[in-house]
């Protein structure tokens, strides 16, 4: 039988027996929440052709999109906008960082590796390169990132300016990486910037959520590449808890998928190797997303039942081990798609809250079957300004909805337990903080709004979001 055939039999026969009721479940209603409109027609008689970030749930109707080919013309363009101008990468944010009824820029012709230094092990890339193009040319020569994100679909720049990270006690997020950048001004300057030119320029432009000007290029300071080990296991929730610490510490990126009504957590360890390469083949978990929905669907409200068909569904669940390049190792395919919101706060917090979290959402959320995930990030040198780890040893719990359900009931009652332990937002996902709530947690907020008025005195770069957020 196969596992899904599996998980479907179990989900009935333990939702049947444990309620003595007949199986309704509570599936969903298969229908987008804030849906795009479909493309009208513009003043002009043509077409418009909708924006819409990876989850469908942001979406816009730009005035125009360009693709400069060079730095010259992208200058020209910034300087003679005459509406708000949004660089975009790969969509790949949640919050509403793109929407705009300006324009939108691309920087897909900013491609590529431009140049390394394998003495440095520094390389220098366009920055509209995708993660997925970094990995194989790097390696070519000998460098790797030295930590990445659970996906590579996202562009170098729309990474670094959101504060993407992946996970590892020692590891920063990716802009803590960088050894420098190039940004095209609102006003068309071309500026490099890195430590020891233009510091405070790089510590405010590399976390700067696309608000200071277009970045063209990015320079990331590398390790030497590796074969990694990836290792994914299940450990009985109580076991996961205790653990955690000791499981962050002993691996070099450590993390934890915990879904509801769940026993058991998935731990996921990655660590260098020189063991033989045995890749992994077909992404398993997007099945396992699509079997957890299956249970909610069929057991519905009965909580113990569904439970029940969970644990006796993965009790046959096999420790995987696979090894295999570094860039082919961190990330995953997500096919499922989702909403998502992600806190990062101080690293003693993340097990207490974890734990009122999930049975917060048992108890009051139990349409919800998407895993939490759980992270830690090394922010303790980081410098960069609206970075939300900045000087801290950070932890990050993200909460997803699927993408076909409502996001907002779940992150808005959720989103208090993060509040209450000074928790700050990922920039890219959904969270409810306005312009005082960030003034409060970053401490160099003052400065990067003094700086940002400085670069675009004319608000060139502000949607409506970064409008209310910087002014
Ligand atoms: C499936 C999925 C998995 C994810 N996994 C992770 C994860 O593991 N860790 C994590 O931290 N985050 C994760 N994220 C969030 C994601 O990494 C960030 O939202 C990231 O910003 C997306 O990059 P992007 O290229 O799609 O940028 P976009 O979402 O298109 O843009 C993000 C921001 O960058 C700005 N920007 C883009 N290009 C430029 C440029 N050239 N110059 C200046 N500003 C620019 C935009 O204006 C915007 O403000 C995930 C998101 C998804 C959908």
């Amino acid at each position: 039988m196969k596992r899904r055939e599996f998980i479907k039999g179990a989900s009935a026969v333990a939702a049947t027996s444990a309620a003595g009721l007949s199986v309704t479940g509570c599936a969903d209603s298969e229908s987008m929440p804030n849906p795009a409109p479909e493309a009208p027609i513009g003043p002009d008689g043509k077409r418009i052709i909708p924006w819409q970030n990876w989850s469908g749930y942001r979406h816009c109707l730009p005035s125009g999109r360009s693709a400069p080919k060079d730095e010259e013309s992208l200058a020209t363009l910034l300087k003679n906008a005459k509406s708000t101008v949004r660089p975009v990468g790969a969509g790949h944010s949640f919050s509403e960082l793109v929407p705009t009824e300006g324009q939108i820029i691309s920087l897909r012709h900013f491609n590529g590796l431009q140049s390394y230094d394998s003495d440095k092990l520094t390389a220098t890339f366009g920055a509209g390169t995708k993660l997925s193009q970094v990995g194989e040319p790097l390696n070519k020569i000998g460098q790797a990132l030295a930590n990445m994100p659970d996906v590579d679909e996202q562009t170098l720049a729309g990474a670094m300016s959101t504060g993407t990270h992946g996970t590892g006690e020692k590891l920063g997020a990716l802009h803590s990486y960088l050894a420098g950048l190039r940004l095209v001004t609102p006003t068309g300057e071309i500026i490099d910037c890195s430590r020891d030119n233009n510091a405070d320029l790089f510590d405010a432009a590399r976390v700067s959520i696309g608000s200071l000007g277009v970045i063209t290029q990015c320079t990331m300071q590398n390790v030497v590449a590796t074969k990694m080990k990836r290792r994914t296991w299940l450990m009985p929730l109580e076991q996961a808890f205790e653990e955690f610490d000791q499981n962050c510490a002993t691996n070099h990126s450590f993390e934890m998928y915990l879904a509801p009504h769940m026993s058991y957590a998935l731990g996921i360890a990655i660590n260098p190797t020189d063991e033989p390469l045995s890749p992994r083949g077909e992404d398993p978990d997007n099945n396992a997303l699509l079997d957890l929905k299956m249970a909610r669907d069929l057991t519905g409200w009965w909580p113990g039942a569904r439970r029940r068909a969970i644990d006796f569904a993965t009790s046959s669940y096999a420790t995987e081990e696979n090894v295999d390049h570094w860039y082919r190792i961190f990330p995953s395919e997500r096919a499922v798609r989702n909403n998502e919101m992600e806190y990062h706060f101080d690293r003693e917090h993340v097990i207490p809250t974890l734990k009122k979290v999930i049975t917060h959402i048992e108890k009051h959320h139990h349409e919800v079957f998407y895993p939490i995930e759980v992270r830690v990030v090394n922010g303790e040198q980081d410098n960069a300004w609206l970075s939300p780890f900045y000087k801290h040893a950070s932890a990050s719990i993200a909460i997803h909805r699927y993408f076909k359900e409502d996001p907002l009931p779940l992150f808005q009652s959720t989103e208090p337990f993060f509040k209450a332990i000074g928790g700050r937002p990922h920039w890219g996902k959904m969270n409810t903080l306005d312009k005082a709530d960030f003034a409060r947690l970053y401490p160099k907020w003052n400065e990067f709004m003094k700086l940002r008025a400085e670069l675009d005195p004319k608000g060139t770069m502000l949607n409506p979001y970064l409008r209310q957020l910087f002014s």
